[in-house]
């Protein structure tokens, strides 16, 4: 870092700048999670200046060796971790190991099945001005209307009606556990491809808070930024038969040489998720997500589904019942709203479409939180009902009078749980 301030102190003080506002409140976006000093050592190494193009012992340069065996180490234990034939741990994002299953598996103009996006699908299951909507033909299965759960007998229907090459499940803003087996019981049915996306809960399989979708998939995507606390990264797992066309997708087709420090690091958090703590961790995510939702819909956000089984929900502030959070002036809140409303006080959070929602995908009638990063820092049910308080607290506050007593509140609480402490 001294470096860094001699040349650069500009850069250095956004760094600086970013550590406090991290440090400083209450991180609840579902992605996100702090990674622990030794990723960050591995991210911040020598093997950035190493180019790799190729795979460990099949390089198209010379000096590999000792990038060969961080790579090597990195696929035996995501292998490892996940019971899985075969890994490829090069992707540089989640989205990058989706376009090479996409790749790997379908030729343009094939059809692919996967949740609607206003339902909580991905960027990459499909949307327009995305690769996948562009070059291929998708179809959307929404959740139930009454229940917001998938749907298994409509996307049955679905699959039979449209015939997909590639089935995915595995979503943005999903926050019940999905049916694997019914998946398969599906794809097996129309002869397609099944990817299971576990962009966001691939740490809480890791730590076998939820159940795997390895057995039963082709494929599994994955980041490992997100409750995995890893680097920001892509990774995918698959079956032996497919590893070949798996990893020509990644390279030569959809990239050029790996990072090999993240590559580095994603070993490191490999090894990390494979400790006995991990575990624990893992459970308290879904613990504190359960609470924290109980505990906001008590604020006036319905959560939808009912709650959540893993590191997330989302909240409906129309709300079926009650009429939803009405600010002092009696005035209801966008999803929008209320994550501007958060933001001032010092709460980040981000806005999302409820199922069947009547608001434009950039206002929305609903919040998404995450407990991946709060449960980090090591807080757990009591500190939720805090959280929601402190929400609560924000959304309504609808000409921020309130906020500075509310941002007050907040940082007293992130010094009780203090990040790189
Ligand atoms: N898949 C799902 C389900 C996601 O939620 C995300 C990111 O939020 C991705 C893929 C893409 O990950 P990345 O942002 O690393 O490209």
């Amino acid at each position: 870092y001294g470096a860094l301030v001699r040349t650069d102190p500009q850069i250095a003080g956004v760094l600086l700048d970013e550590l406090e506002r991290q440090r400083g409140t209450l991180q609840l976006v579902a992605s996100e999670n702090p990674t622990s000093p030794a990723v960050l050592a591995a991210l911040g190494s020598v093997l950035s200046n190493k180019y790799a193009e190729g795979y460990p012992g099949r390089r198209y340069y010379g000096g590999c060796a000792q990038v060969d065996e961080a790579e090597r180490l990195a696929i035996e234990r995501a292998r490892a971790l996940f019971g899985a034939e075969h890994a490829n741990v090069q992707p540089h994002t989640g989205a990058a190991a989706n376009l090479a299953v996409y790749a790997a598996l379908l030729t343009p103009g094939d059809r692919v099945l996967a949740m609607a996006l206003q339902h909580g699908g991905h960027l990459t299951h499909g949307a327009q001005g995305n690769f996948s909507g562009t070059w291929f033909d998708t179809v959307g299965y929404p959740v139930g209307e009454q229940t917001e759960l998938i749907d298994y007998d409509k996307v049955r229907e679905a699959a039979r009606t449209h015939r997909p090459k590639l089935i995915i499940c595995g979503a943005t803003s999903y926050s019940r556990l999905i049916d694997y087996a019914a998946f398969r019981s599906i794809a097996d049915e129309v002869g397609a491809y099944l990817l299971v996306d576990a962009a966001h809960f691939a740490g809480l399989v890791a730590g076998r808070a939820i159940p795997s979708p390895v057995p039963y998939a082709d494929v599994v995507t994955f980041t490992t930024h997100k409750t995995l606390r890893g680097p920001r990264g892509g990774a995918i797992l698959c079956r032996a038969e497919l590893a070949s066309a798996i990893d020509r997708a990644v390279f030569p087709f959809a990239q050029g040489g790996p990072l090999m420090h993240a590559v580095a690091a994603k070993a490191v958090a490999f090894a990390e998720a494979a400790q006995p703590e991990f575990r624990a961790y893992a459970a308290q995510i879904v613990a504190n997500a359960r609470a924290l939702a109980a505990a906001l819909a008590r604020e006036g956000m319905r959560p939808v589904s009912g709650g959540t089984d893993t590191h997330l929900a989302v909240l409906d502030l129309r709300g079926a019942a009650g009429g939803g959070v009405r600010t002092a002036a009696g005035a209801k809140v966008t999803g929008r709203e209320a994550e501007l409303r958060c933001e001032r006080a010092g709460i980040m959070i981000n806005r999302s479409c409820v199922p069947y929602d009547s608001a434009k995908p950039m206002v929305t009638s609903g919040l998404r939180v995450g407990t991946a990063t709060v449960t980090t820092q090591g807080m757990r049910e009591p500190e939720m009902q805090r959280i929601a308080a402190l929400i609560g607290r924000a959304v309504r506050d609808a000409d921020g009078a309130g906020a500075p007593a509310v941002q007050k509140d907040v940082a007293e609480l992130v010094r009780e749980f203090p990040l790189y402490g």
